[in-house]
């Protein structure tokens, strides 16, 4: 998806935000023209552009989210790329890796060609989609890697999340194969055996309530195992979701001892504890599940001082029939685009422990070079991709199904008083939504119909 796919007959918008905050603090105005940042600086010209006025705005590039289940296709009842999409824009997003556990999965290169078309006709944000690791995720046969990596769909990322490549010789073949065209695993970090029939974190409470744990140390074997097998290939690991204090140590050593790893966390596991499982709202059922202060306070630690690289959202949306079920039946998974932001300025921002720039940095930049993606998380600057997110800081709101902008309803966040609000979202210099109100598709679609090239 690279800014070469901004072809001449795609139409523009012209926009002049007026007096917008920038991640280091300075206060400008930005002029958008033809997809791209045109101007920078106080006191410049509207001419003609649509004014809009950025005062109190933290203006961010646009967010890359490196882990979402968009759903589409097979489960276009919980979600589809378009209804995806539109949940990214409202949450301030310009990309989303799409994960693997489609129907049929994305493991060949039809799949993932397809998933990028659908993406592309959407018009909301870069979709790219993720290539399963084994063959129907089963865990048995290596996919068609190179396939993918080589089809217009680019993929570089692959991952079987919603599962874990637990064979520890399939997962060795796969960080070879990758080292060919730059690509990296994406691995879910569960032992499977450890976790059987788990339906919550395994401690003190699980005990209490009387239901199955999944220990930390399931996640954290895992995560030792790849490491070393990511070192002994002199390949790429990406840990997703990490959930646990003693992860956050493993990949501290993993990083000391220049292992090529990086790793993710979720903006729940930053604020959420598995506390709220005594009210059995199946709302607060995820996996890797919720789990004690502690590890939520290492989690923030790891990611303020760097071990972990990123903030994923694991968007996973669900039908209200397999959420609003007895605790042990429901699915396991949260919407998570649209409160992004705000739950990550609670978690680790309000808290004093990052700053707006590494928001930019955990949320723009490093997904969009984990993933290898042209075109996005780039700085703003004079002449980069006209990709924005505006973010009123002072904003509070108790946020309501009015913000969820995708198919599925099943946030956690529902009725919580969070702070912040993403004002407007830029896409190829195009408003995809604006004072909370996601663009009609009719609109965007017109808009990314000439977009047809994919670098
Ligand atoms: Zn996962």
């Amino acid at each position: 998806m690279s800014i070469d796919g901004l072809q001449q007959h795609e139409r523009h918008e012209s926009w002049f935000i007026r007096g917008a905050t920038l991640p280091n603090g300075t206060r400008t105005d930005i002029r958008l023209a033809d997809g791209r940042i045109a101007e920078l600086g106080i006191g410049l010209s509207a001419s003609g552009a649509r004014v809009l006025d950025a005062d109190g705005l933290i203006a961010l590039p646009g967010l890359v989210d490196l882990h979402a289940h968009l759903r589409e296709p097979g489960y276009e009842h919980s979600e589809t790329v378009l209804s995806g999409s539109r949940a990214a824009a409202r949450g301030g997003f310009t990309s989303v890796f799409a994960m693997a556990n489609t129907l049929p999965a994305q493991d060949t290169a039809g799949v993932v060609e397809q998933v990028l078309a659908l993406g592309e006709s959407a018009g909301y944000v870069d979709v790219q989609p993720i290539g399963a690791v084994t063959v129907g995720l089963a865990g048995n046969q290596l996919a068609e890697l190179g396939a993918m990596a080589s089809s217009r769909a680019r993929v570089r990322v692959f991952s079987d999340d919603g599962f874990c490549v637990s064979d520890p010789l399939l997962m060795r073949r796969a960080l070879e194969y990758v080292k060919a065209f730059d690509g990296v695993i994406a691995q879910h970090s569960q032992e499977p055996r450890l976790t059987e029939k788990a339906q919550m974190n395994e401690g003190a409470l699980s005990g209490e309530l009387g239901l199955i744990g999944w220990p930390a140390v399931a996640e954290e074997s895992i995560i030792a195992r790849d490491v070393l097998l990511a070192e002994h290939v002199a390949s790429r690991l990406h840990v997703c979701h990490v959930s646990t204090a003693g992860s956050v140590d493993v990949i501290r050593w993993a990083k000391a001892r220049g292992i090529n790893v990086t790793a993710e966390v979720t903006p729940h596991h930053l604020l959420l504890t598995e506390d709220l499982v005594r009210g059995y709202d199946a709302r607060f059922k995820v996996n890797p599940p919720l789990r004690a202060r502690e590890d939520v306070e290492a989690l923030r630690a790891g990611l303020a001082d760097g071990t972990i690289d990123i903030v994923a959202t694991d968007h996973a949306p669900h039908p209200v029939e397999s959420k609003d079920c007895e605790w042990d039946a429901a699915a396991n998974g949260m919407v998570g685009l649209e409160s992004a932001l705000s739950v990550v300025h609670a978690a680790v921002v309000a808290t004093g422990l990052l700053d707006w720039a590494d928001i930019e940095r955990v949320l723009s930049r490093t997904p969009a070079r984990i993933g290898r993606l042209a075109g996005q998380g780039n700085p703003i600057a004079v002449g980069s991709p006209a990709e924005l997110a505006l973010y009123d800081p002072a904003a509070t709101r108790v946020f309501g199904r009015a913000d969820l902008a995708g198919t599925s309803s099943n946030s956690p966040y529902l009725s919580m008083t969070l702070p912040g609000d993403v004002r407007a979202t830029f896409h190829r210099g195009y408003a995809t939504m604006l004072d909370g109100a996601v663009r009609s598709s009719l609109e965007i679609a017109g808009h990314a119909s000439g977009v047809v090239t994919h670098g």
